[in-house]
């Protein structure tokens, strides 16, 4: 079978399954959390208890298997991964738990067109080591899967955090069928590249931040998946950039998530960078994260 035949079955799957089936599955269990580290491993079960309470109809967290030894080595070195397995036993399982469920989000998204993943912490972790909060590099993992379980041509990542992605870059930057677009506010961790499969910008004002999501999108039409690094970290109280909104948030996550039914592309989220600072707690981080779903749900809501 050619891949290209099995890409449209896919899609064709996608769309027979969603016109009866409009929950949308939600990755997360409690092993996500290490309750002594930075918002990136306790966040999640803020935004899973919200989800619990209803606080967007038609979403359900399911509780994925941990991620294997094997599955790791597919982008991190044997050493790092010794030094990972040599963490503590609730360190260890939250970064398992959660690159699980990076892996069953790449599965259900193929399955039913959109899904996600509470994990966070991913795009700055390099083969060999541990950087800028991310242990394992789940976005390029996931588009390894993609590739390989599913036969898929041209996998995108958008990585839509305040930082950029040199991490997922370094990794599967040279892979012919990983098209990468990275729109930052920062410079932390960037690339660069001549490739023409690769777009990355660092905006210099908030004025410009929606239209270069938006050229961010159009770069990534033609593939057939796409995994989604949603950071809120731009966010102006959460220690982004002045201008950023809560509303130009929620702008964004709609963008994305009508280019995927525009495009009829199955994609799912992580969740990515999002801090806590004077202006924000916890509860507030938590929700500033809902507009990703609520716009994912309403994709599949779309068909
Ligand atoms: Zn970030």
């Amino acid at each position: 079978m050619l891949p290209h035949t099995l890409v449209r079955i896919v899609r064709g799957t996608v769309d027979m399954k969603t016109q009866n089936e409009t929950t949308l599955t939600v990755f997360y269990n409690d092993d996500y959390i290490n309750p002594s580290d930075i918002e990136t491993r306790t966040k999640a079960k803020p935004i899973a208890e919200l989800i619990e309470q209803g606080v967007v109809p038609g979403v359900r967290l399911a509780s994925p298997t941990m991620a294997t030894r094997e599955q790791l080595l597919q982008v991190h070195s044997e050493a790092y991964v010794d030094q990972i397995w040599g963490e503590s036993d609730v360190l260890r399982g939250s970064i398992l738990a959660s690159t699980g469920g990076v892996l069953a989000a790449v599965n259900q998204a193929i399955n039913d067109g959109a899904s996600g993943s509470l994990s966070s912490g991913l795009h700055h972790a390099k083969h060999n080591r541990y950087d800028g909060f991310c242990y394992v590099n789940g976005l390029a993992l996931a588009a390894l899967h993609a590739i390989e379980f599913f036969s898929l041509q041209d996998v995108g990542i958008l990585d839509l955090d305040a930082h950029c992605g040199g991490g997922t870059f370094e990794l599967v930057g040279n892979h012919p069928q990983v098209r990468l677009s990275d729109v930052s506010v920062v410079g932390y961790d960037t690339w660069s590249s001549s490739d023409p499969r690769h777009f990355i910008k660092i905006v210099k004002s908030a004025d410009q931040y929606l239209d270069e999501v938006k050229n961010s999108l159009e770069h990534l039409c033609g593939i057939d998946f796409l995994i989604y690094n949603a950071g809120m970290d731009p966010f102006e109280d959460g220690g982004g950039m002045r201008g950023i909104t809560r509303e130009i948030l929620e702008e964004r996550e709609r963008l994305v998530a009508q280019w995927c039914i525009d495009t009829q592309t199955p994609a799912f989220f992580v969740l990515a960078g999002g801090y806590t600072s004077s202006k924000l707690d916890l509860d507030g981080l938590a929700k500033l994260h809902i507009p990703t779903i609520k716009e994912f749900r309403r994709i599949l809501s779309s068909k």
